[in-house]
């Protein structure tokens, strides 16, 4: 089984914290989804014919895309591709991009799971970060969605923002429960060089949160999620029972997929390949029949490092007879003393699987650097 992922780099205005690749000047995009949709026909070999179970638009912000548009590379995708029954579809969403209008055509064009870029509910903040909606309109988005049928929501919150108290990411929570949807996904806010609070940083206009406030601030997400009936399956991610993102479970599985659009990447098991971050020069190559990428061939380290780095962050933890028999590498074996110290930390279990405790989960990072393997 594989996933594809589409890459839908437009968005209306530059949020402050972003550093993915997206364009705010919108009249390339019928020409970029003409791009997608051929990039798809070139690509219609590399998942090697394993079925597709999963499609996941991200960006960007797909909610951006025309009823006309979406239909387009869907339909370009069953095309090409051995589409499984019933495949997970998710259309990262803005809320105000979420009209009644757009919901119902989302919903008709196939759309089953939406995951909607909320990231606070503190008006102050969201005029901080520059998103171009209000907490109230956040709210109403969730509700229509609910309305229009849409049983599989997954809420976007960011916690650890300068200035932010404890109490303030609390009243957050609250209301992030209250709305009732499916999945919440947590992260804490990173300040990127290259971006608007990159540079509000250097001039001291912007600080960086307390570093311990933003760690009570994921101890009380981990407690109040966990008593509202979420399971913390991944570090930053949250589920009722039954609705774990299968697209995001199945890169974290090391399953291969399919990127299209710029700035997206793919997995075939032995390397990566990324796009280029440029949308013009996107659509130049590919109307010349070239995929514009860079292909990085894994090493047998490299693939052992990904394992660790993303299995340490999952509930399960690091498999250890899975990283003998993929990788021939004697996890407990190399890394006995580490392994002893943290466990007598309190920060890791250690039965068949490593995993990191509520304790450990803080301190993550700087756990998962010791384990890289040189
Ligand atoms: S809408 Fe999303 S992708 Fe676009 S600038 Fe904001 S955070 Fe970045």
């Amino acid at each position: 089984m594989a996933g594809i992922y589409i890459h839908i780099p437009y968005c209306k205005q530059a949020c402050h914290y972003c550093d993915f690749h997206f364009s705010t000047y919108l009249r390339t995009k019928p020409d970029l989804v003409d791009a997608i949709c051929k990039e798809i026909r070139l690509q219609k070999s590399y998942l090697s014919g394993e079925p597709i179970k999963t499609i996941y638009f991200g960006g960007g912000t797909p909610s951006l895309l025309s009823s006309y548009e979406l239909e387009k590379i869907l339909n370009t995708i069953t095309e090409n591709f051995s589409v499984s029954k019933n495949p997970e579809v998710t259309l990262e969403a803005n809320p105000d991009d979420l009209s009644e209008e757009n919901l119902y055509t989302f919903k008709s064009r196939g759309i089953n799971r939406l995951s909607i870029g909320i990231q606070s509910f503190n008006d102050n903040f969201l005029h901080l970060f520059n998103r171009a909606h209000t907490s109230q309109m956040a709210t109403k988005a969730v509700s229509k969605a609910k309305n229009v049928g849409f049983d599989n929501i997954s809420v976007d919150l960011i916690f650890g923002v300068p200035n932010q108290t404890l109490q303030q990411f609390q009243k957050d929570l609250e209301k992030i429960i209250a709305l009732d949807t499916q999945h919440i996904s947590i992260y804490g806010l990173t300040i990127e060089e290259n971006t608007t609070f990159g540079k509000w940083k250097k001039t001291n206009k912007i600080q960086p949160i307390d570093e311990e406030v933003a760690a009570s601030q994921f101890e009380l997400i981990m407690d109040v999620l966990a008593s509202s009936g979420f399971h913390q399956y991944e570090i930053s991610n949250f589920s009722k029972p039954g609705f774990e993102s299968q697209h995001n479970s199945s890169y974290w599985k090391g399953e291969q997929y399919l990127g299209l659009g710029p700035g997206a990447h793919s997995f075939n098991g032995n390397s990566r390949q990324f796009n280029i971050r440029n949308n013009s020069k996107y659509i130049k190559a590919i109307d010349d029949g070239q995929i514009p990428c860079n292909v990085e061939l894994l090493t047998n380290n490299q693939k052992l490092n990904e394992y660790i780095l993303t299995k340490i962050r999952t509930a399960k933890g690091i498999s250890l007879k899975e990283i003998k028999d993929r990788f021939n590498f004697d996890f407990a074996g190399n890394y006995t003393d580490k392994i002893s110290l943290y466990k007598n930390q309190g920060l890791i279990e250690l039965s068949e699987y490593l995993m990191l405790t509520r304790e450990g989960k803080l301190v993550a990072d700087s756990i998962t650097e010791n384990f890289i393997v040189d």
